[in-house]
């Protein structure tokens, strides 16, 4: 397979709000033309040890990032890494804890908040730190990533749900209301991303509680989508992905040699 993938991993998004929220993403499965699975998160379920997870196939208590504030480079090779080596493009519209575990850390908003340089792992970027940075930019963020640089591989990583859980929790309007934004802002890209030819694939770090936080073992707090689009996927209703896999999985979308696990069924 060489297939160009967009990853998008809407931050803090639980599984059944996701279920009930994303109305855009649903209608392309209710046609078939895309597939909902549910994952459950590795432990913790915290962002940056996630973030890590799903960019290396690693669970957290093997690759050290055990806590949102271990900053410092990963050591593991992340999808980047093997896109790269294989001489593709690499592309992040993310919080910038992204550009610290793949590019350079302690992040440096003047130097790093805008990434052009094709000798690193994520080769062009637009990294953001607020919290509240809204998904509509990011989203923007990743589409003139795509125009400009034409990436094999593309994260966009938008955080306004997580924000809108931390401060509401996870049974709150803002916080079904931050889900239902993020796919509408999504109906403005999606179409346009499968007619260019990308798989594309919606999922999240981790879910939320009632505490307005997210660590542990709950349910709410574990339960996360993968949502698969594109003509590369079997939409294999028995498939069971598993967070580890996905870095695995975008590897075998783009083609490029790896050593992690994936999902097999996944894909056609
Ligand atoms: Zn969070």
């Amino acid at each position: 397979m060489k297939h160009n993938v967009i990853l998008v991993v809407l931050d803090g998004l639980n599984y059944t709000v996701a279920q009930h929220t994303l109305g855009h993403l649903q209608a392309y499965a209710g046609a078939g033309r895309a597939a909902l699975y549910k994952l459950q998160c590795e432990l913790p379920s915290l962002s940056r040890p996630l973030y890590e997870c799903i960019l290396t196939g690693v669970a957290p208590i093997d690759s050290g990032i055990v806590h949102n504030n271990v900053s410092r480079l990963s050591t593991q090779r992340s999808m980047f890494h093997y896109a790269r080596d294989a001489g593709l493009t690499t592309a992040a519209a993310a919080y910038h804890w992204v550009s610290e575990l793949y590019n350079r850390t302690p992040f440096n908003a003047a130097q790093d908040r805008h990434t052009a340089h094709p000798d690193r792992p994520i080769q062009y970027g637009h990294f953001y730190w607020s919290d509240h940075y809204p998904d509509s930019h990011v989203f923007a963020d990743a589409e003139h990533l795509r125009l400009c640089h034409q990436p094999n591989l593309l994260l966009v990583h938008p955080m306004n749900i997580d924000d809108a859980g931390h401060k509401h929790g996870l049974d709150s309007a803002q916080y079904r209301n931050s889900a239902r934004s993020a796919d509408i802002i999504l109906a403005d890209y999606l179409q346009g991303w499968l007619d260019a030819g990308y798989q594309v694939l919606v999922t999240a770090d981790h879910g939320m509680n009632n505490d307005r936080s997210h660590n542990g073992l709950l349910a709410e707090e574990r339960e996360v989508p993968l949502f698969v689009l594109g003509d590369a996927f079997s939409f294999d209703p028995s498939a069971a992905p598993k967070q580890t896999q996905l870095c695995g999985t975008v590897c075998q979308l783009l083609g490029v040699a790896h050593d992690k696990p994936f999902c097999r069924e996944l894909l056609k």
